[in-house]
């Protein structure tokens, strides 16, 4: 592509950095932003500059949040006894739209792959050890994709948990279509947490 403006051709090539845009739609979001008035592209780009600067994890659940501890954590209305443990933050909100479920979460920030040079350690894995370790957890549901690396990462923390003397459950397998739980529609996925069962039972 040629360029008629050294600008231009830098903004383009940013937008043309994001997952599924290509050049040609790199450029017709910067012409579009290039027609707006400047109040609303100076509004855009304060809140990338502040989502960068500002963002915090939980420190206990590690879900993107506003505050140190997130709102669900300090929720007084949730089972702090049941963990939800998933792979990002995407799963939270798609858990969170069922309405259905009132326990916390455990973010991983990922699943085990090899291929991609993953490994347990990359994960928030020793955490969810030691908020175990602390008490007071009955349950830890493994919500996690049915993929190979769902499957793995869920085998792995199976392993690692299962000698804590707690119901560890996994959601039924079968409901995600897309491989992605974000992909779920509420009312199944809200049915699939309702109806988990133990793991044992489920590689049984
Ligand atoms: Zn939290």
């Amino acid at each position: 592509m040629n360029f008629s403006s050294k600008l231009l051709e830098q903004a383009v090539l940013e937008f043309g950095r994001l997952p599924g845009v290509g050049q040609k739609t790199a450029l017709r979001l910067v012409l579009h932003l290039l027609k707006q008035p400047e109040a609303d592209v100076m509004r855009f780009t304060e809140a990338l500059n502040r989502l960068k600067q500002e963002i915090r994890y939980c420190t206990t659940c590690h879900n993107i949040s506003d505050h140190t501890i997130c709102e669900i954590c300090a929720s007084h209305k949730r089972d702090k006894g049941l963990i939800c443990v998933v792979e990002d933050t995407r799963d939270v909100m798609a858990i969170e739209n069922t309405n259905q479920y009132h326990g916390v979460y455990h973010v991983l920030g990922g699943l085990i792959s090899p291929m991609d040079g993953i490994g347990p350690s990359d994960l928030q894995i020793d955490s969810l050890v030691s908020r175990l370790e602390k008490g007071g957890i009955h349950e830890v549901i493994l919500a996690l994709s049915a993929t190979m690396e769902g499957d793995t990462t869920i085998f792995y923390l199976y392993k690692k948990l299962k000698d804590f003397g707690i119901q560890i459950s996994t959601i039924a397998r079968g409901i995600a279509f897309g491989g992605e739980l974000e992909y779920v529609d509420e009312v199944t996925l809200g049915r699939s947490i309702a109806t988990r069962v133990p793991y044992e039972r489920s590689i049984a």
